[in-house]
């Protein structure tokens, strides 16, 4: 297998991964050239990122960096650019396969720009889906770009997907976060630093947020239902603490086919690189005996709310999708950066969601139909969320 491949978000989480299963990869003989990375400051990880990947192309999102990210490569044999225009230019460059790991809505443009070219896209970012929902998907079918989901319990569904026209329902396991045993009390104290220190996984500070209040999950059932095409009665949502089952898919006969495995995101990865075949990668074995168990629960809507906002918001259609994942981004970073405690997180998307029903009545009424109409009411929702987490200026 020789594919060229860009990376979005390299100095993340996921990026940093995907570099992990490339160099193993390569180790292997596979020929997997690097046509773009980007990165948003972090220019030493930047660095380390092109070193490792030999990259064409690099752009940094932060356009004061630029002479500094250029000062830093030099030598390497990397073109660097800054900026947005840097951004979809990384996007737009001619690889196969695209790695769409940038957090949040940021992560649109860039990915639109691989879409449009009827690549091969790595969906790692759950936010840019939800943001733009059915036109995303409209854009990839028109452009002929095959989307691979790499979100965990995404690319579960998508490995046993054999019969979508003889799907029942689908069932999105979620680990419970850092605080599923915790009382409503102890959440209303919890710190950032606990927040984002997940039970199972190690992710960047968004999703790890996002995890603790099941927003996380919330937008997933969001992006399963317009990656798959199910409407949000039949996807459920069970709690499953040891994150070895990675998601489900009840058939009509009765058959319901699931897939396992260590909870390592090198594995989803690995599957969408290399798909539709499969590659040795050296991920940690599932040992059931050493589990001895896995167990269910039902997810408690009165502790965590976002899990109840999100579908709500999917039933009332994709306005109020881009709404509701713009005003979350709001409401962690204000978190994030101590100016809202944990319980304001999905109090502050809510009353985002009834400012705007208020005060831009209409708005989440129309189902948007072009990407500027999908930014206005993005751009309309961090307003509102920017007030109500008092941070007005700044709106
Ligand atoms: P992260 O915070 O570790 O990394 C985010 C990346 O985006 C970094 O490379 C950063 O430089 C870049 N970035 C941030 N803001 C930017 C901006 N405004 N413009 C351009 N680049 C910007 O996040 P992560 O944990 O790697 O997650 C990335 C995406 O993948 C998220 O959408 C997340 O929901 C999704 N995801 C992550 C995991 C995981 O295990 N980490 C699992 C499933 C899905
Ligand atoms: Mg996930």
């Amino acid at each position: 297998m020789s594919r060229s491949v860009s990376i979005l978000g390299v100095t993340g989480s996921v990026g940093q991964s995907t570099i992990q299963v490339i160099e193993e990869l390569r180790g292997q003989g596979r020929e997997l050239p690097v046509e773009a990375v980007t990165a948003a400051s972090r220019i030493d990880v930047l660095v380390d990122a092109c070193r490792r990947l030999r990259p064409k192309f690099a752009a940094i999102a932060n356009s004061q960096l630029l002479s500094t990210a250029r000062e830093a490569l030099a030598g390497l044999g990397v073109e660097v650019g800054a900026g947005p225009s840097a951004l979809n230019e990384a996007g737009a460059r001619p690889a196969d396969w695209v790695m769409s790991a940038i957090v949040g809505a940021a992560g649109l443009e860039p990915t639109m720009a691989a879409v449009r070219r009827g690549a091969h896209v790595a969906l790692a970012n759950k936010e840019c889906l939800v943001c733009a929902g059915p036109l995303f998907i409209e854009a990839a079918k028109a452009h002929g770009a095959t989307l691979l989901p790499v979100d965990s319990e995404h690319n579960a569904i998508f490995q046993v997907l054999t019969h979508p026209e003889r799907v029942e329902r689908l069932t999105l396991t979620a680990s419970g976060g850092p605080f599923r045993t915790w009382t409503i009390e102890q959440m209303a104290a919890a710190t950032p630093a606990q927040a984002c220190a997940h039970p199972m996984w190690s992710m960047g500070r968004k999703i790890s947020v996002d995890s603790a209040t099941l927003m996380n999950k919330g937008l997933e059932l969001i992006e399963a239902s317009y990656l798959f095409g199910f409407p949000s009665n039949s996807i459920d949502v069970i709690v499953h603490p040891q994150s070895t089952i990675h998601s489900l898919v009840h058939y009509v006969d009765g058959s319901v086919l699931a897939q396992l495995g260590t909870p390592d995101m090198r594995i989803p990865i690995a599957y969408a690189l290399t798909w539709p075949d499969r590659a040795p990668v050296s991920t940690a074995r599932l040992d059931l005996a050493k589990l001895a168990q896995l167990t269910f629960e039902a997810p408690d809507v009165q502790r965590f709310p976002a899990l109840r906002l999100a579908r709500a918001a999917l039933d009332r259609g994709a306005a109020t999708t881009t709404a509701l994942s713009a005003a979350n981004e709001i409401a962690v970073e204000a978190f994030l950066d101590g100016r809202i405690r944990f319980l304001d997180i999905s109090s502050t998307v809510e009353a985002a969601l009834s400012h705007l029903d208020g005060a831009e009545a209409g708005l989440l009424a129309k189902m948007p139909s072009s990407f500027d109409e999908v930014r206005a009411v993005d751009q309309a929702a961090r307003r509102a969320a920017r007030l109500i987490a008092g941070n007005p200026a700044a709106a």
